[in-house]
């Protein structure tokens, strides 16, 4: 699963990357570039592992993580072909979902660049707007063509008839300059539109990158406002960030790091913040496995049953899946430990069409 940063030059996307892989990036784990685009896995915080490790003496705490990729390089004509563009749209394709970062920070140091407001006031409408379009228009050439084809099978076979039509209402949205991710679709509509992978179809979660001093007031910011309406017309979420901030506290140990988001005013770093909602995004959740060994978050998809959660452990647990002992986290946080969890009755025994729940605390019985 990967999320790519996306966003004109200047947005600060390389310094919230940055921020991201810092203190986050496991040692097993990777951080390299290529071409124009910088990778690197990203642990995604949680408390519930703290308290599963010291429960059971953990000799490893072991958390999910989420590859992040900063893609470079988007100007306005990317999709034609501007500034290797077309390798900045390719980097998009292969992402889950996309992280538009905004810039809305002043700061006459750092050059807006905007080359359709061609002047170097802050305007992010205008600057979502780029972006987009580029997405747009690469989705409009792949829309024109299926059309095409579409319509020469339609001479011998009706039966595409709907599909020519769904089509033709998208490449109207399309032409009128908006994303495919605002249009609902029905399940069934969806499995026809998603023969051809989108890009402004993709989910996404805007990032506005605030100033210094606008962490603690927000909305006093009129730039955060204006992309606040954008995210909300596209039903998508919004997390006002400080890139800068972010960078300088990942250089601070866990003590500091406390006392300077309480001087801030804030509890959490937006960072974590914002991987936790990427995580939810992606349509991911995770189980917990504990003991003396490690302590371990395992990531699946939303709505997966046991036995397909047993074999992201080993195959062979999946394969010879008998049972799921499962207690919920906050039960067992509730508890203390197993043992008065057992004496409740909230260890339960789970079978085969056990849909996994967040934050499940397993241990699964398997027979090969
Ligand atoms: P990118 O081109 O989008 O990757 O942008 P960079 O991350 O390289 O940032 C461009 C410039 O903006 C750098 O000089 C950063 O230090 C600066 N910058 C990034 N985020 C912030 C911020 O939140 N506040 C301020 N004042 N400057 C920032």
């Amino acid at each position: 699963m990967k999320l790519g940063i996306v966003g004109l030059p200047n947005v600060g996307k390389s310094t919230l990357f940055n921020a991201l892989t810092n203190s986050r990036v496991d040692a097993g784990n990777y951080l390299s570039r290529s071409s124009n685009a910088n990778l690197g896995m990203v642990n995604v915080p949680d408390e519930r592992l703290d308290f599963l490790t010291k429960l059971h003496k953990s000799e490893k705490t072991i958390p999910a993580s989420i590859e992040f990729i900063d893609i470079a390089g988007l100007v306005q004509g990317s999709s034609k072909g501007e500034g290797g563009g077309n390798k900045f749209l390719s980097h998009i394709r292969e992402v889950d979902a996309v992280i538009h970062v905004v810039r809305c920070f002043e700061d006459d140091n750092v050059i807006h660049v905007n080359d359709a407001s061609g002047d170097s006031r802050l305007d992010p409408v205008s600057d979502v707007d780029i972006v987009n379009m580029e997405l747009i228009f690469s989705d409009m050439e792949i829309i024109e063509r299926r059309i095409e084809r579409v319509k020469k099978v339609l001479k011998g076979d009706k039966s595409v008839e709907k599909e020519l039509k769904l089509l033709e209402e998208l490449s109207e949205v399309l032409n009128d300059g908006k994303s495919a991710r605002t249009i609902n679709y029905t399940p069934e509509e969806e499995l026809i539109i998603d023969e051809s992978p989108l890009l402004s179809r993709k989910k996404i979660i805007y990032v506005a990158n605030v100033g210094e001093n606008d962490i603690k007031n927000i909305s006093a910011n009129e730039y955060y406002n204006k992309l606040n309406e954008i995210a909300k017309s596209e039903n998508a979420e919004i997390i006002p960030i400080c890139a800068k901030i972010e960078a300088e506290i990942n250089e601070l140990d866990e003590y500091e790091k406390t006392e300077f988001l309480s001087d801030l005013g804030i509890e959490k770093s937006g960072l974590d913040k914002l991987i936790q909602s990427s995580y939810r995004l992606l349509g991911l959740i995770s189980f917990l496995t504990a003991g003396p060994k490690e302590t371990k978050a395992w990531t699946i998809k939303k709505g997966s049953k046991a036995p397909q959660a047993a074999g992201k452990i080993h195959s062979d647990f999946e394969r010879g899946f008998i049972r799921a002992e499962t207690v919920a986290f906050n039960d067992l946080l509730e508890c203390g430990n197993m043992n008065i969890a057992k004496e409740r009755g909230l260890v339960r025994s789970e079978g085969k069409e056990y849909v996994v729940c967040d934050g499940d605390v397993i241990l699964f019985r398997f027979n090969v």
